[in-house]
């Protein structure tokens, strides 16, 4: 670069560096398409759009209420105090901090699920609030680039030195990273720099920042967001500093000896042979640690990514998807077995196979990150065992946390819920309007679901990947930038037809369609003009259809929908003798809302050969598919004062209706339990 253009560079916030360029790139959510050891790339913002079925259905709210109302709910000092946070940081308004250290990384975001929304809708009232909200963030960004609106509220306060990472266990590297993903969002929706180059100045300060600094700093990466907004700013701007950092920030954790479990930091990363502790900051250090490896290609991080995800599905993962079975808990893998030495973890991973149901966490963040790693192992590798993961905390874990119609939030995601239970738990099982000091959760789902059209396809050298299944529209490009157009109609995961029409296709040109069989599809059937399609179809792995294309090719995929009994290994304890009854990725429950008055939910037993009749009705105006079966039902139901009883055999067959998990407590107070005893 000569000195013109650097000069240039420099004024235009370096946009353009290191012949990076923010000028035909491709703008997908998550842009693997240059990384050099990802096999998959994403189509763009936009490229993919719900037309009927259950996503669309789920756009619709996330557009007309789960966006506005968070927005509304961020933008109201009165019941959140985050944009307030940043115009009294700006000069704009007089007061004081309040809300949680975290609370900049929520307002970012509600702004990328408005960024998500708008690469739909095209919305220009979406367009003009968010550039409201940008101007008052760039202003009260500092001149090195700093932005934290506690410690700048501090300072014009005159109340404290207001320099950064003061407080090991404050979230601003957490913040930023939300604010460079949001940014590249952003940009990616509506072509503006607005925001990313109050980005790209916050990742220039972190790199400078951390360039001088011990290995303690590490110790600030307190959930990790920043590992995945520092390699989409590299992504994004070209500038392979950002890389260097993001490689730096992964190999400087777990070198001091303040490390802990509970933050992934007591063991260097590659040493690390189990996931645990705090579950939200695990599942996002290692979706980070997958977005290095994508553009490295680092050997050594890929197998410790590969232990973590045989460890977390193997041993510590909820049958929804869920992670982190402990509220409060102990870490005696570290440093001591002394009682007075064993580490807290919260919020956190438990030993193998610890998966209690009415007080799992699960909290609603950890559950994207399960969502968001997945996503990024899936785009590395091209195998389905990743999206299978993906969708089944999609449709559970990820959807209890918001009801159905989009303005009501869990913080954690429990698999039972009892009125009897003698102990007040932290967390509200009923879903609220807003959480207060943990309301990390209500804006993530609020744009996760934003984005879901984004995860449905991919692209590779040799074609497309249909990874999740909804009734959508594609116009995208191949890797070879010929373009592509289909029709995808389904009614899935209601039902298992799943219709793809080829409305526009390359001539002369060979490609495959890569169909996803998920995991629990036994005997899925592939038809391509109505004759069985000359592909490989096991579950569990994408069945690739080559060949050369027509316009008006229609391929079907029939995927059995039956409804299964599941059950646990024995050595979880807690669901031994039980069953949870999944059909196809939807995991269903038992509420008290559907059983007679006094007649308890935890006193019903599934037979083994029961048989379910799928039922569509209406819950929140939402169609949602009940199951219905005759089971058996113990009379005896006075528990009072008694830990043990002899068992009764007044069993008598009872009709019950489950619904799906996700659709819990929609309707009204309601006990629930995913898992029931098994008759045999
Ligand atoms: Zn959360």
């Amino acid at each position: 670069m000569n000195k013109i253009t650097r000069t240039f560079c420099v004024a235009l916030s370096c946009i353009l560096a290191s012949g990076g360029s923010l000028v035909a790139q491709n703008k997908p959510l998550v842009n693997t398409s240059k990384s050099s050891h990802a096999k998959l790339s994403s189509v763009d913002l936009g490229d993919a759009v719900w037309t009927n079925g259950f996503w669309a259905d789920r756009f619709q709210v996330a557009q007309k209420a789960m966006v506005p109302n968070i927005w509304a709910i961020y933008n109201n000092p009165e019941v959140s105090h985050a944009f307030r946070n940043f115009e009294i940081a700006a000069g704009l308004a007089e007061g004081e901090h309040k809300g949680p250290s975290f609370h900049d990384g929520d307002f970012y975001k509600v702004l990328e699920s408005l960024a998500a929304t708008y690469a739909i809708t095209k919305d220009p009232q979406l367009d003009k609030e968010m550039d409201r909200a940008i101007a008052v963030i760039a202003k009260v960004q500092q001149p090195d680039g700093y932005i934290y609106t506690p410690a700048i509220i501090q300072k014009k306060n005159d109340k404290g030195s207001g320099s950064a990472f003061q407080d090991k266990v404050n979230f601003e590297t957490y913040n930023l990273g939300h604010l460079m993903t949001a940014a590249c969002v952003h940009h990616r929706a509506t072509g503006k720099t607005n925001l990313l180059n109050v980005a790209i100045k916050a990742t220039d300060f972190l790199y400078n920042y951390y360039k001088t600094a011990s290995p303690q700093l590490a110790r600030n990466a307190i959930c990790p967001s920043h590992y995945m907004g520092i390699v989409e700013m590299y992504r994004t701007t070209g500038d392979k500093k950002y890389l260097e950092l993001a490689q730096n920030l992964i190999n400087i954790r777990g070198l001091t000896d303040e490390g802990t479990d509970d933050n992934q930091d007591r063991i260097p990363f590659r040493d690390q042979t189990k996931a645990m502790g705090h579950a939200v900051r695990a599942s996002y250090l290692y979706a980070g640690v997958a977005d290095v490896y994508a553009e490295t290609g680092d050997k050594t991080l890929l197998n410790t990514l590969d232990l973590m995800w045989d460890d977390v599905t193997q041993h510590k993962m909820y049958v929804t998807g869920g992670l982190g079975s402990l509220y409060d808990g102990v870490s005696p893998d570290g440093t001591s077995y002394n009682p007075k030495d064993v580490q807290k973890i919260h919020q956190a991973f438990g030993r193998d196979y610890q998966l209690p149901n009415h007080t799992a966490h699960n909290e609603t963040c950890a559950n994207i990150g399960n969502v968001l790693w997945n996503w990024r192992m899936l785009q590395l590798t091209g195998k389905a065992q990743y999206a299978d993961v993906m969708e089944l905390a999609l449709y559970n874990s990820v959807l209890s946390g918001i009801s159905l119609k989009g303005t009501e939030f869990l913080y954690t995601n429990p698999l039972a819920y009892s009125d009897e239970l003698p102990f007040k738990q932290r967390w509200s099982k009923d879903r609220v309007g807003y959480i207060g000091l943990s309301n990390c959760c209500p804006p993530n789902v609020v744009r996760t679901v934003a984005e879901v059209n984004n995860y449905a396809y991919s692209v590779s050298d040799k074609g497309l990947w249909f990874n999740l299944y909804g009734g959508s529209k594609l116009a995208t490009k191949l890797k070879d930038g010929s373009e592509v157009k289909l029709t995808q109609v389904t009614n899935y995961p209601w039902d298992g037809n799943i219709n793809v029409t080829l409305d526009q296709v390359p001539r002369k040109k060979e490609f495959s369609l890569f169909m996803r069989i998920p995991g629990w599809a036994n005997d899925a059937k592939i038809l391509v003009n109505g004759k069985p399609a000359d592909a490989k179809v096991t579950p569990g792995e994408y069945a690739e259809i080559s060949g050369k294309w027509s316009k008006g090719d229609k391929v079907e995929l029939i995927l059995p929908m039956e409804a299964k009994l599941i059950e646990a290994n024995p050595l979880v304890e807690e669901t031994r003798g039980q069953v949870a009854v999944k059909r196809g990725p939807v995991v269903y429950c038992v509420e008290s809302v559907d059983f007679p008055k006094g007649q308890d939910i935890f006193n019903v037993a599934i037979p083994a050969d029961i048989q379910f009749t799928p039922k569509l009705i209406k819950i929140e105006n939402s169609d949602v598919m009940s199951l219905e079966g005759k089971a058996q039902v113990v009379q005896d139901k006075e528990w009072k004062n008694q830990l043990y009883r002899e068992v009764s055999k007044k069993d008598q067959a009872m009709q019950v209706r489950l619904v799906p998990y996700y659709a819990w407590g929609n309707r009204g107070h309601s006990e629930m339990s995913v898992w029931m005893p098994l008759n045999r």
